[in-house]
C-alpha cells in the first residue's frame, strides 16, 4: 500500500499500545501468580557418569498460568528480574526446593538457579540459611547455579557472598560455561565446585571437531582447577560414550530424564539403577 503516512503512524501507535498492555498484564499476572500458588518446581536428574547413579537434581521453575497454560521460564524470568519480583520468587524457589528435597528417597543434592539480581539483595545468605533451617535440609544437599553475568556485576560484594555460601557447605556451579565473554579470567576469581558445559557444545559434540576440542579443553581445565564437570543437554547415547572418553564427571539431559514434577522424580530416585 502506498504511503498514507498518518494511517501507518496510527497503526504503529496501536501496535505499541498493545505491546505495552500485554507487558503490563504479564507483570500483573506474575505478581498475582506468587500469591495464587501458580508456580511449581520441576526436577531434572544429573547422573554420575562413573557409577550411573543420580547425584543431583536441578530445580527448574514452572508457571501454570490459569488461561495461558504452562509458561516457560524463558518468557517470565527476565520480566520478574526487571520488576524486582525475582527476589521474592527466588526466595520461594529456595524454600520450596529445600522443603521438597527433604522427602526424597535418596540424599541427592538439589540445585537451585540464582539470578544476578538476587546477589544485589543484601539478604541472600540469610534467605539461604533460613530455607535450610526451616526445612531441615543439610547444607551439603543444597547447590546453587550461577551464570557469569553474576560475576560481571559488582565483584567484591558478589565474591564475598559466594564465599559465605561456600562456608555454609553449599556447592557452587558455574552454569552455561563457554557462552560468555570472559569465561577464563573469572575462574581465577572464585573456586567453583562444578562447571556446567553449555548445551550448545554438547549438541554438536559428534558433528564438529572444534566442539569436541572445546569440550575436551573445558574438562581438562576444570579438573586442573579442582572442579568437577557436567555436560548439559545430553540427548544421545553416543554423546555419553564420547563424554566418558573425555573424562566428563556428570551428565544432564533428556536422555537421562526430562525436568519432571516432584512425585515422578521421587519415583525415579527410588528406582534401582544398574551400575
Ligand atoms: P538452565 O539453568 O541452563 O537450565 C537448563 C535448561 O535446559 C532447562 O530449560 C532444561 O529444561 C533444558 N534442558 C535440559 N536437558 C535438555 C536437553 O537434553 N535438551 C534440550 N534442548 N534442553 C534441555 P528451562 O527449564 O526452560 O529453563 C530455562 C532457563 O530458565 C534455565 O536455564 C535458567 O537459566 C532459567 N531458570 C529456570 N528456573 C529458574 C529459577 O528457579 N530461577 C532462575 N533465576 N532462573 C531459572
Ligand atoms: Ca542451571
Ligand atoms: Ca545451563
Ligand atoms: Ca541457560
Amino acid at each position: 500500500v502506498k504511503g498514507d503516512g498518518r494511517t501507518g503512524h496510527r497503526f504503529f501507535e496501536q501496535e505499541m499500545d498493545a505491546q505495552l498492555q500485554s507487558r503490563r498484564h504479564l507483570e500483573q499476572d506474575l505478581i498475582q501468580a506468587l500469591k495464587a500458588g501458580e508456580f511449581a518446581l520441576h526436577y531434572q536428574p544429573l547422573v554420575d557418569l562413573a557409577s550411573n547413579q543420580i547425584s543431583e537434581c536441578e530445580a527448574l521453575l514452572r508457571w501454570h498460568h490459569p488461561e495461558r497454560g504452562m509458561v516457560p521460564p524463558g518468557e517470565f524470568i527476565r520480566v520478574a528480574e526487571e520488576i524486582g519480583l525475582i527476589i521474592q520468587l527466588g526466595e520461594w524457589v529456595l524454600q520450596q526446593a529445600c522443603r521438597e528435597a527433604v522427602s526424597w528417597p535418596i540424599p541427592a543434592r538439589v540445585k537451585v538457579n540464582l539470578s544476578p539480581i538476587q546477589f544485589v539483595d543484601q539478604n541472600l545468605v540469610r534467605t539461604v540459611k533460613r530455607a535450610l533451617e526451616e526445612s531441615g535440609l543439610p547444607s551439603s544437599r543444597l547447590g546453587v547455579e550461577i551464570t557469569e553475568s553474576v560475576l560481571l556485576q559488582n565483584n567484591e560484594a558478589t565474591l564475598a557472598t559466594l564465599h559465605e555460601l561456600r562456608q555454609l557447605g553449599i556447592s557452587i556451579a558455574m552454569d552455561d560455561f563457554g557462552t560468555g565473554y570472559s569465561s577464563l579470567s573469572y575462574l581465577r576469581s572464585f573456586p567453583f565446585d562444578q562447571i556446567k558445559i553449555d548445551q550448545s557444545f554438547i549438541r554438536d559434540l559428534m558433528l564438529r571437531n572444534d566442539c569436541r576440542a572445546i569440550v575436551d579443553s573445558i574438562i581438562s581445565l576444570g579438573h586442573s582447577l579442582g572442579m568437577t564437570t557436567t555436560a548439559e543437554g545430553v540427548e544421545l547415547p553416543e554423546q555419553v560414550t564420547e563424554l566418558r572418553k573425555l573424562g566428563c564427571d556428570f551428565a544432564q539431559g533428556y536422555l537421562f530424564g526430562r525436568p519432571q514434577p516432584l512425585h515422578s522424580v521421587q519415583e525415579m530416585l527410588a528406582a534401582p539403577r544398574p551400575p
